[in-house]
């Protein structure tokens, strides 16, 4: 993810608490800017995305792509998020959100390998 403020990618960084203990720093490398709300944020749909891959993989497809509904309103640039919609709404016949999904998914990361892969598979079935 990235900080909001300097736009600099959020690395966890780890901070001595001066009594032998590390916990890993909610603030921006760059800026210093607070970050701790939005890696509450981050976790959460983190947890909601865990869900729904869970549920994807029992196929339980409706299920699946509500929790990861939620986990992009909390966090929408999130590729992995983006190629998880695409998948579910494929597995649901719906390709025309499919190949939509995953266009998002590439545009947050161009390297995602299951959007990039899925969509040279539908580009090779629809041509
Ligand atoms: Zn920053």
């Amino acid at each position: 993810m990235k900080c909001p403020v300097c736009g600099a990618v959020y690395r966890p960084t780890k901070q001595s608490t001066g009594a032998g203990e590390t916990f890993p720093s909610p603030t921006c490398r760059r800026c210093k800017a607070d970050l701790s709300d939005l890696l509450r944020l981050h976790d959460q749909a983190i947890w909601y995305h865990r869900q729904a891959l869970h549920l994807c993989s029992q196929g339980r497809y409706a299920q699946a792509a509500a929790q990861n509904n939620a986990a992009l309103a909390l966090y929408s640039s999130n590729a992995d998020f983006h190629a998880l919609a695409g998948k579910l709404s494929a597995l649901q016949g719906e390709f025309r959100e499919a190949i939509a999904s995953w266009q998002q998914a590439l545009k947050f990361d161009p390297q995602n390998a299951v959007a990039g892969d899925c969509l040279q598979m539908i580009k090779m079935l629809t041509s």
